[in-house]
């Protein structure tokens, strides 16, 4: 018996892949090995199917996270520009109004507004 096993069995990936499901199955209740190997095959297939829709979720999940990420880059590019804009403009502002002029700051001054020092 265990000799005719020997000689009929290729191993369990050849005999998955050339024998015909019912032969497989046949094969499977004669052959130890290649029974043992099929419930392991058997427990991973099941995890794999377990795993599926938790794998699924997080693809999603990380194709939201991605596409958030990729609408505040565009934004923070889009904003930043006239932001840093505004933000020259208000600087230049502050200084042109609170640059005061040394006719201003009550200085002699030529007639040019110039400081005019004696
Ligand atoms: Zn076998």
């Amino acid at each position: 018996m265990n000799k005719k096993q020997e000689k009929t069995c290729n191993g369990y990936e050849a005999m998955f892949t050339f024998l015909s499901e019912e032969d497989f199955q046949k094969h499977l209740r004669e052959c130890e090995s290649c029974s043992k190997e099929h419930e392991k095959m058997q427990k991973i297939s099941a995890l794999i199917q377990e795993a599926k829709p938790y794998i699924k979720e997080k693809q999603k999940q990380s194709k939201i996270v991605k596409s958030v990420a990729a609408c505040f880059v565009i934004a923070f590019a889009t904003l930043s520009i006239p932001i840093y804009m505004a933000g020259v403009n208000v600087y230049d502002n502050l200084v042109a109004q609170n640059a005061l002029t040394a006719q201003e700051l009550g200085l002699p001054v030529d007639e040019y507004g110039l400081l005019y020092v004696e």
